[in-house]
């Protein structure tokens, strides 16, 4: 049975995309079998994969929505990509009427259990309902934080909600970890983020810090995780030390 992992900030640009792609291609990389799946109607994870959310005539629009098996908006391409379009923005308006709405994900994902290792959900910068079956689907949520621009008051947010799906729909799931990303070390300002970050959550910060570089903003103009745009590079190691760190956490 695939361990399911969502990947949640209702923050942008906090390297959510980033994230779900690189530690999914670093798991792939690591022989695990691996399926993506994009939650965002942005579909920036779907684009830096070389997928076209506009064009796509079925993505997870209709998985949500019509109950469409999620192999048949999957796409074969460094990884195993469920795709997103742009219509997935009118989703949570077409579930809202639908019996089940918060757990449609969650079943989908039951078709397909067996074929992966990890399924890495990303989600879009909203605790909607898009985000609520993401973190419903879930064993794990990851929590991406910008070092520059911490927010204390969102992951509080966050951790209310999660309450609440525990409460009503997923008892088990909880956060693995936060996850420092951009993080520029040269400066105070992160340096002094990152003491908060670990005075306020301890050993759930990840040792792993992915560090600020344009790298990231570079691969997915081609179509690749940074494993393979710059396999050699620190950023792509940053992402290797993040699933090592997930696989030694069961
Ligand atoms: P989110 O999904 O949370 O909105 P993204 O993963 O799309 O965030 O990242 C936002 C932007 O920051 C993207 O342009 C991405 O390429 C860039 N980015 C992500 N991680 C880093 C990093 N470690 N250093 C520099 N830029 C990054
Ligand atoms: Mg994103």
């Amino acid at each position: 049975m695939a361990k399911v992992i969502a990947f949640a900030n209702q923050k942008g640009g906090v390297a959510k995309t980033t994230t779900t792609l690189n530690l999914a291609a670093a798991f792939a990389e690591a022989g695990y079998r691996v399926l993506c799946v994009d939650m965002d109607p942005q579909g920036n994870l779907s684009m830096s994969q070389g997928l076209d959310p506009e064009t796509l005539e079925k993505s997870m629009f209709d998985v949500l929505v019509h109950d469409l098996p999620i192999r048949e908006v999957t796409y074969k391409c460094e990884i195993d990509v469920a795709a997103a379009s742009i219509d997935l923005a009118g989703a949570e308006i077409a579930m809202s009427v639908k019996i089940g709405r918060e757990r449609s994900l969650d079943k989908a994902l039951r078709a397909v259990s067996d074929d992966y290792d990890f399924v890495c959900i990303d989600t879009p910068p909203s605790l909607g309902l898009l985000t609520v079956n993401a973190l419903t689907a879930a064993d794990k949520v990851i929590v991406p934080v910008q070092c520059e621009y911490l927010s204390m008051r969102g992951l509080l947010q966050l951790q209310n909600t999660l309450q609440m799906i525990r409460e009503n729909l997923n008892p088990a799931v909880d956060i693995m970890g936060i996850l420092p990303t951009m993080v520029d070390t040269r400066t105070l300002h992160a340096q002094e983020a990152l003491e908060i970050l670990e005075e306020n959550f301890g050993d759930r910060v990840f040792g792993a810090r992915i560090k600020k570089t344009v790298r990231f903003a570079e691969a997915p103009v081609k179509g690749m995780s940074v494993l393979k745009y710059d396999p050699t590079g620190q950023a792509a190691d940053a992402y290797r030390r993040l699933a090592k760190e997930v696989l030694s956490n069961g």
